[in-house]
């Protein structure tokens, strides 16, 4: 399996090769030259897998430069019970009739990027071994994203993480989950800004290319192949514990901002998983639904970017929209790199035309939006009526969700994050506080390892050189 660039550049790479990597040298994200389609004999022969096992199966078919041995074993080090929680590793709850909610959310930070990024962890600790290289990871976060990192990382031989985050402006508990972490290899920069400050001093430091050799300085961002390649096993996981038989099909609900997630759904779909709709829900940042109601995608400043109570999905442009673009038009890389290098960069916006219609029609997506009194409505009606709590994104999906229902065919809402990340609107919504897993009891009162930097880029190239010796 070789890899491709959505912007037409003629380079195809092994998995391996992309696998630390970003975006193409072309500016382009990477896909598979083909997707590998998968038949009903096979499709039977994974129902019933244990997950890590089911995860092999499907890597394996995107990855040849890794020994199947080995392989298999990162997987099943992955996707362990102790580690996420239950045997399934992604249960499905039942909700009312034909609705499910499927738990991606029980992983060390309680939120669905745990999924991917405990892949990852593993495969870079693999493939840094390989190469005898090492690699510092440098990222900016506000929460969600850089947790996720952290945890993946945390001990990994060849691997530092460099994770700036605004001066306390994340929530207590994102803080504690986060400061707490004492492993040697994890480093903490708590920037005197906002969040875009952090932000500009990571591309800074990366635009220092001598820096950057140097000091080999890499990311982990959701544009990452490995990263979505992770996410296409839950979809598989779901379909078969929501359906007895292969001839059944099955819509997914997805919570979405930068379009990484239900990419991954798109890419499962290809494979020719039998998925009905894929049902796109943002927030109020809604930037995806106008695209596809309209045709027309329109990227938003920071300005016209709301802060909403789901905050993950806070996005003004959709960084894995590329690659369903690509697909939308028919793999034209010379027009993706049009529509994208040059008249969104001029104009801000494109506007497709019949294909939109195909998007819907042959690919299968539909979409709506959710606001903070949706949410609100939808937290305290699924408390209510299933005794089920539910985070503040996995609403936005619900609430969407509903709005597509077609009789006969079940709907599954992936449940990004767990409510206890997003204790403040749970708190009011339904006048309780959410629980919090035992394992999380306490932690805002556990020793905290960080250090307070300016937003200067300098002074965060100075601490990643004096904790490279
Ligand atoms: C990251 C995130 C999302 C959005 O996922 P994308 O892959 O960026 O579309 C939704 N919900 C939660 C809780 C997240 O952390």
């Amino acid at each position: 399996m070789l890899y491709l660039s959505t912007r037409g550049h003629p380079d195809r790479k092994h998995f391996c090769e992309i696998l630390l990597e970003g975006l193409a040298p072309d500016g382009g994200l990477y896909l598979p030259e083909s997707y590998p389609k998968v038949d009903a004999a096979t499709l039977a022969k994974w129902r019933g897998l244990p997950y890590a096992d089911l995860a092999f199966e499907i890597l394996s078919l995107y990855i040849d430069d890794i020994p199947a041995a080995d392989l298999r074993a990162i997987c099943r080090k992955t996707y362990t019970a102790e580690v996420f929680g239950t045997r399934e590793i992604v249960p499905l709850r039942p909700l009312e009739e034909g609705v499910y909610l499927e738990a991606l959310s029980n992983g060390p930070t309680l939120a669905f990027k745990d999924m991917a990024m405990q892949l990852l962890g593993n495969l870079f600790e693999y493939e840094l071994a390989r190469r005898g290289e090492e690699l510092n990871i440098l990222g900016a976060t506000s929460g969600d994203t850089g947790s996720a990192a952290e945890y993946a990382m945390r001990g990994k031989k060849g691997v530092r993480v460099f994770m700036t985050s605004p001066n306390g402006r994340m929530s207590a508990f994102q803080q504690a989950q986060m400061f707490s972490l004492q492993d040697a290899n994890i480093h903490n920069l708590a920037v005197e800004g906002v969040f875009d400050d952090c932000q500009d001093i990571v591309k800074a430091v990366s635009n220092d290319l001598a820096f950057k050799r140097k000091y080999r300085i890499g990311t982990v961002n959701s544009i990452n192949w490995a990263r979505l390649v992770a996410q296409v096993v839950y979809y598989f996981a779901g379909y078969f514990q929501a359906t007895r038989s292969d001839d059944e099909r099955v819509s997914f609900a997805v919570p979405s901002g930068n379009f990484g997630n239900i990419c991954a759904g798109h890419v499962a779909r290809m494979m020719g998983l039998p998925i009905a709709q894929l049902v796109l829900a943002t927030n109020e940042n809604d930037v995806l639904d106008e695209f596809f109601r309209t045709g027309t995608y329109r990227v938003r400043g920071s300005q016209d970017t709301y802060e909403t109570s789901s905050p993950s999905m806070d996005i003004s442009k959709a960084s894995n929209f590329e690659r369903f673009v690509f697909d939308l038009l028919q793999r034209d890389g010379a027009k993706v790199r049009y529509l994208f290098a040059e008249e969104l960069a001029a104009k801000g916006q494109f506007t497709l035309g019949a294909e939109v219609l195909q998007a819907r029609e042959t690919y299968g997506f539909v979409s709506g939006k959710s606001t903070h009194a949706d949410r609100l409505a939808t937290i305290r009606d699924t408390w209510e009526r299933f005794g089920t709590m539910i985070d503040t994104h996995t609403a936005d999906g619900l609430k969407v969700a509903r709005e597509h229902r077609r009789p006969g065919v079940p709907t599954i809402v992936l449940e990004t994050a767990l409510p206890i990340k997003f204790a403040e609107t749970i708190v009011e919504a339904l006048g309780r506080e959410p629980d919090r897993p035992a394992k999380f009891a306490g932690i805002e009162q556990l020793p905290k390892r960080v250090t307070v930097l300016p937003a200067d880029a300098e002074r965060v190239k100075q601490f990643i050189a004096a904790h490279c010796a």
